[in-house]
């Protein structure tokens, strides 16, 4: 069963398309995430899910329930951190707890009990009566992410969690994220972060500038690469390098596979070790010097690269 169904999301802010006809679905118990770099259109989709604002066009479901049409039923079924961090700075990280649980409509003795187990999962319970002005950015995240499990949603939504924080509250996050999916949750995780994504995410949609390029589980987008490493060269001088790139594609590799950027040369291949000394001659033989040379074995950002020719990072 689908648990979320988006079909033809769309969505300007003035001129900017930010969202250009958006469709996936996710199954119950999934982790699913929306890969892309900053600006592909992963906070307004994610938006518009869970009915901050309605979509210019298309539909959501969550759990068979229209969002658009009935908002209010339909965000009974999710948890959701957003990618602002929101807390009450001068309260306890219990009592900011405590204050999301009266907004599921908890109180008494299964709000207390709601909120002693959300601390556990969160590895706060020993720094529970601390007011969150002490808190590094990752603690404060992972309140966040507490708050938005308090009523056991079915979805947990989450947009970036991990950006700007401490390494060690990040590995809580992601392993955090991983037991819930694990114990049944749905989730949905956007990120940059290609490592992450792999860790947490047995499907994938790749976005960029607002189009979901890309859709599968990882072994899936891997083949539309044939399932290629990535030999990325680095180049001593910035100067064109589409002309002798050209004489050694007739020779070793496809025009397709070879992406010039800057000063980094990457070419897609299955053997990468069949044609590298060649390579590396031929580039010597045309005057520029190679400073460093890495093979990469398949992975999403070789799939990014190869879709869009540019790296998650750009
Ligand atoms: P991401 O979350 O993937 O970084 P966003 O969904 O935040 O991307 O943004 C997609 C595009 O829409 C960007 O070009 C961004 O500048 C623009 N955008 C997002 N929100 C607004 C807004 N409230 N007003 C104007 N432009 C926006
Ligand atoms: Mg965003």
């Amino acid at each position: 069963m689908d648990i979320l169904n988006v079909q033809g999301l769309k969505k300007s802010f003035g001129k900017m398309e930010a969202v250009k006809g958006v469709s996936f679905a996710v199954k119950k118990g999934e982790s699913f995430s929306l890969l892309g770099p900053n600006g592909a259109g992963k906070s307004t989709t994610i938006n518009m899910i869970t009915g901050l604002y309605p979509p210019a066009s298309g539909s959501i479901q969550i759990a068979g329930v229209d969002v658009v049409k009935h908002p209010k039923q339909a965000q009974k079924s999710i948890g959701v951190v957003p990618q602002e961090i929101a807390l009450y700075e001068t309260l306890s990280a219990r009592e900011n707890l405590k204050f999301w649980g009266r907004m599921y409509d908890l109180s008494g003795k299964a709000l207390e009990k709601a909120v002693d187990e959300v601390l556990e999962i969160i590895g706060l319970s020993d720094r529970a009566k601390d007011k969150v002005n002490t808190f590094s950015g990752g603690m404060k995240r992972r309140v966040n992410i507490g708050a938005a499990i308090l009523h056991k949603p079915e979805v947990l939504i989450m947009d970036e969690p991990t950006v700007g924080i401490d390494p060690q509250s990040r590995n809580h996050i992601l392993n955090t994220v991983k037991s819930l999916n694990q114990n049944g949750m749905t989730i949905i995780y956007t990120s940059h972060y290609m490592e992450e994504v792999e860790y947490l995410c047995e499907r994938i949609g790749i976005i960029d500038h607002g189009e979901l390029i890309a859709c599968g589980t990882l072994r899936e987008l891997r083949e539309t690469i044939g399932d290629r490493s990535r030999i990325n060269i680095s180049l001593e001088n910035e100067r064109p390098f589409h002309i002798e790139a050209a004489s050694l594609i007739d020779n070793l590799v496809l025009k397709e596979d070879v992406v010039m950027k800057d000063r980094l040369l990457t070419v897609f291949h299955k053997e990468p070790q069949s044609i590298l000394s060649e390579l590396i001659q031929l580039i010597t033989k045309n005057g520029t010097k190679v400073t460093s040379v890495e093979i990469v074995e398949p992975n999403l950002e070789s799939v990014f690269l190869h879709l869009t020719g540019r790296s998650l990072r750009d």
